[in-house]
């Protein structure tokens, strides 16, 4: 990951490094906040910003993939490069990525009736996944 960073110009600082191994590896998806939550307990000098900033970065050069969720806050997770969407469950935060883009007519198709350049399109579709489903009904306390 880092060497990707490295490979697009940006210089590799102790705080980016820091931000990139918290991030490297996870298959849950996860927010900003939650890398900075955690990097306070191992980095409290880190700021905020650098978090934010760092994640962002890594989103720009494709190797974090970053999402809305059902609430309309963005999350990340890593891979799947390339363009993409995602399935989102909006009970646990489950993402599943898909690169089948439904998109690609519409733009087209906007693009020569509007004469717009068009440079991007964001869909995220939201649902709950099967484990959510399955989950029995809580219990009400008596
Ligand atoms: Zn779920
Ligand atoms: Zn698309």
């Amino acid at each position: 990951m880092a060497e990707l960073l490295a490979g697009h110009g940006y210089r590799i600082t102790g705080p980016r490094r820091a931000v990139i191994d918290a991030v490297v590896g996870r298959a849950r998806p996860f927010t900003a906040e939650q890398i900075v939550a955690e990097l306070k307990r191992v980095a409290p000098e880190l700021g905020r910003a650098t978090v934010y900033r760092t994640l962002e970065i890594l989103a720009s050069v494709d190797v974090l993939s970053r999402f809305l969720r059902a609430d309309g806050h963005p999350a990340y997770i890593v891979g799947v490069p390339g363009h993409r969407h995602h399935l989102v469950c909006s009970d646990c935060g489950t993402v599943v990525a898909f690169t089948r883009c439904p998109v690609d007519d519409l733009v087209r198709d906007l693009s020569r009736d509007t004469d717009f350049a068009i440079q991007g399109h964001l869909l995220e579709v939201f649902g709950v996944c099967p484990e959510c489903r399955d989950e029995p009904p809580a219990i009400a306390p008596s």
